[in-house]
């Protein structure tokens, strides 16, 4: 009996190797075999680095060139028209992600409330769906060459449907039948394969509040597949959230076996009594696979016992908590963390080791290593429970004693102050903040970073950008002018690398969709600010011009979310650490004669919780962080948030809340429909529609700019409005941003 499960494993590699590979095959520099061989190696490597730590059920089709979605519609495909006359398979597959002369790339969205980003399928209402078996079966069969069974990695069908568009707007659902018949196919070929294989359904769409229609396709999804072939074992797996509606009716199907998280889904344990009444194996996902942190295995120990007295040990298997995608390699090659710090984390490969002690000791069968490494675990994570390290006593101290949690002054008060001491006409122009990140900028800030050059050449550089920066928005005649961020690699991880708390890793890459990889920072301890982060930069731009500059920051919940948190207190704390800092930090650029700041809550939506049940939390502490983050702000000292969508319809009333006096929004390709919230609600607060998408190269034109400004003037009186870009214009060039907003000052004007 197999007693542990790893869901999946990370395939980017441990360096990257196939980021670098696909980059170089795109370039032009290589061709596909070269990609092919990385691909093997690192499917290879994965396997045996498994199979070698003890890991039971290791996965196969958990590998992706780009992304498992993607794969999932080449498996049945479920390809768009526009790649259709692709005939090259390689070249039909990175078009569809990437794009090409013929067709622009299918649209991304975040997977669940996770980083990482899926291809969404597109589909018509009479989609012929066609299977390709040949990578799934592929993939098994690597892994069976090098002596390793493999359970096979799926997207489950009712999943795949539930994240598709159509095209033409039909409902998705009613090719529910065409679909599952292409996966009956599958299943015949996957049962040819072995006497015995275990298939697993990925179904996270059970993670989130879903419709009655949906489960009522549990039944013939899985009674369908589970009769293909009684070589198959089905284990249907979601994450990320409990799933107590589905599993209800999935004990209910012919499946052998259903793979829970109780780390983020813990409510998963009231499912238990369901799943110990049918005959169903439950691989209770208890490993952390969203974040970092050492898994205290004594906890898990017992939290596994409490799951045992209701499933009988002999019905349940250990396995991480979601995908090991969600978390870099390993620690082996940091050698510039603390010594404290990385020993309490646990990356991918360390939390292979977890999961096999961990089910060693449960099922009983620990040997005197296990029991020597359980003490290990126990001993760092007590040692950082008990480190100066994590604990600030000056910043408790600070939290605890917190009366003023938000700022003096309701808006009506503070705009007509605002409005007398600023000056700024109607559909005032500015931008979101930063401006082009050009090649010689990186070198420089990296040559500086390595100790190649100097802080005072550096300095000078960096002021040589900001006085260029500020020249030129003053020739193009922009209200609100900015310094252009070019101290700034990362918008978290700029603040985290000057605020006490953080740590950041040489190699901890996280793969962000198809090459594209995150390097999150690691907030582990009480977060302080002991100097101010942005005050020398913003000053410098700001005596260079008689025009207001605007101070620029990252708010709290954009830090949290886009971090690796500690979770020995809760996020709300850590929320409140960040927005001390900040506080203080406003407090400076305002006492220094900055009029206008901005707190970037680009990660504020993206942070929502996957259940309504736990938003109201969530918004709590969002709200309140960013509330106190400002709360240092004078009446007449204007705060800014800019966030990086539009959809605002769900969460208007919470971004009313936040109070921000200007909120500058993502607009440009959705004209005025998603602005329209804004009226309907009553907004009063002042509101800067982009009018134009950053994310492609094209200068828009003056006539354009306008008619878009004519659409949000239909929804709001221009004293409202702010005309800017859609976000920070660091991914462009010089050449694009100068006449776009040269074009874009020109249109705002005519309409004053
Ligand atoms: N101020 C940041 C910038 O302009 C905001 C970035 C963002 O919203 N992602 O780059
Ligand atoms: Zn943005």
């Amino acid at each position: 009996m197999s007693k542990n499960l790893v869901t999946g494993y990370p395939r980017i590699g441990e360096h990257r190797e196939l980021k670098f590979a696909l980059e170089s095959f795109w370039g032009g520099k290589s061709d596909f075999q070269a990609v092919e061989d990385v691909a093997k190696s690192l499917r290879a490597k994965a396997w045996i680095t498994q199979k070698n730590a003890g890991v039971d059920i290791i996965s196969s089709n958990d590998f992706s060139y780009y992304d498992q979605m993607l794969d999932t519609m080449i498996l049945v495909g479920a390809v768009p028209a526009r790649f259709k006359s692709i005939d090259d398979k390689t070249a039909k597959y990175f078009a569809m992600a990437r794009g090409y002369e013929n067709g622009v790339a299918m649209a991304m969205r975040k997977w669940f409330n996770t980083n990482y980003h899926y291809i969404i399928p597109e589909l018509t209402g009479d989609e012929v769906f066609k299977l390709d078996s040949t990578k799934v079966i592929n993939e098994y069969k690597e892994a069976a060459a090098l002596g390793i069974k493999t359970k096979i990695n799926l997207i489950s069908p009712i999943t795949f449907l539930a994240l598709s568009v159509t095209t033409d707007g039909s409902d998705q659902f009613l090719l529910f039948d065409k679909l599952l018949r292409v996966y009956e196919e599958l299943f015949i070929q996957i049962g040819k394969l072995d006497d015995e294989i275990i298939v697993q359904l990925d179904d996270a769409i059970f993670a989130i509040d879903i419709e009655p229609k949906l489960l009522s396709l549990i039944k013939p999804c899985y009674d369908r597949l589970c009769n293909v072939s009684s070589n198959i074992k089905v284990i249907a797996t979601t994450y990320f959230e409990h799933s107590n509606e589905a599993t209800k009716v999935l004990v209910l199907t012919q499946i052998w076996g259903l793979g829970l998280d109780f780390v983020a889904g813990a409510k998963n344990i009231e499912s238990l009594e369901e799943i110990a009444k049918s005959d169903k194996v439950l691989a209770a996902g208890v490993i952390n696979g969203r974040n970092v942190w050492k898994n205290d295995i004594l906890k898990t120990k017992e939290l596994l016992e409490k799951i045992s007295t209701t499933i009988s040990k002999e019905r349940l298997i250990v396995s991480t908590s979601c995908s090991l995608l969600h978390v870099p390699y390993s620690l082996e090659n940091e050698d510039k963390l603390d010594n404290t710090i990385k020993d309490s984390l646990s990356f991918a490969n360390e939390k292979l080791n977890e999961l096999t002690i961990t089910s060693r000791i449960f099922f009983g069968i620990s040997n005197d290593e296990d029991d020597e490494k359980l003490k290990e675990n126990g001993a760092s994570i007590n040692k950082l429970k008990n480190s100066k390290l994590i604990h600030n006593e000056a910043v408790q101290d600070r939290v605890n004693k917190i009366s003023k949690w938000s700022r003096d002054g309701e808006f009506d008060e503070r705009i007509v102050l605002q409005k007398a001491k600023l000056g700024y006409p109607d559909l005032a122009t500015t931008t979101i903040g930063s401006f082009p990140q050009t090649p010689e900028l990186r070198i420089t800030r990296r040559d500086f970073k390595n100790g190649k050059i100097s802080h005072e050449e550096y300095e000078v550089f960096i002021k040589n950008y900001i006085r260029e920066t500020i020249a030129i928005q003053e020739r193009i005649g922009l209200d609100v002018l900015v310094h252009g961020e070019p101290e700034r690699n990362d918008m978290v991880e700029y603040f985290g690398e000057l605020l006490d708390g953080f740590a950041f890793s040489s190699n901890g890459w996280v793969q962000s969709y198809g090459a594209r990889c995150v390097k999150p920072p690691l907030l582990y301890g009480d977060v302080s600010r002991e100097v101010p982060m942005t005050l020398q930069w913003i000053l410098y731009a700001q005596s260079l011009t008689s025009k207001i500059v605007k101070g620029m920051l990252t708010g709290p919940v954009t830090m949290i979310n886009w971090s690796f948190v500690r979770e020995d207190i809760p996020r709300s704390e850590v929320a409140t650490q960040i927005a001390l800092a900040l506080a203080d930090e406003i407090d400076d650029l305002q006492s220094n004669g900055i009029k206008i700041i901005q707190v970037d809550e680009a990660a504020f939506k993206e942070g929502y919780p996957l259940r309504d049940e736990n938003r109201a939390s969530y918004e709590k502490w969002a709200v309140d962080s960013f509330k106190l983050s400002v709360s240092s702000a004078y009446k007449e000292t204007q705060i800014h948030t800019h966030m990086c969508y539009s959809e605002f319809n769900d969460i208007i009333h919470t971004i009313e809340d936040m109070d921000a006096d200007v909120i500058t929004i993502e607009t440009a390709k959705s004209g005025n429909s998603l602005l329209k919230i804004f009226k309907k609600v009553g907004y009063t607060k002042e509101v800067g529609p982009g009018v134009y998408d950053i994310h492609s190269p094209r200068i828009p034109t003056v006539e354009e700019i306008k008619t878009q400004i004519t659409l949000l003037l239909e929804v709001l009186p221009k004293e409202q409005l702010w005309i800017n870009p859609d976000c920070g214009l660091k991914t462009r060039k010089w050449e694009e941003v100068i006449p776009s907003l040269e074009n874009m000052v020109k249109a705002a004007i005519s309409f004053r």
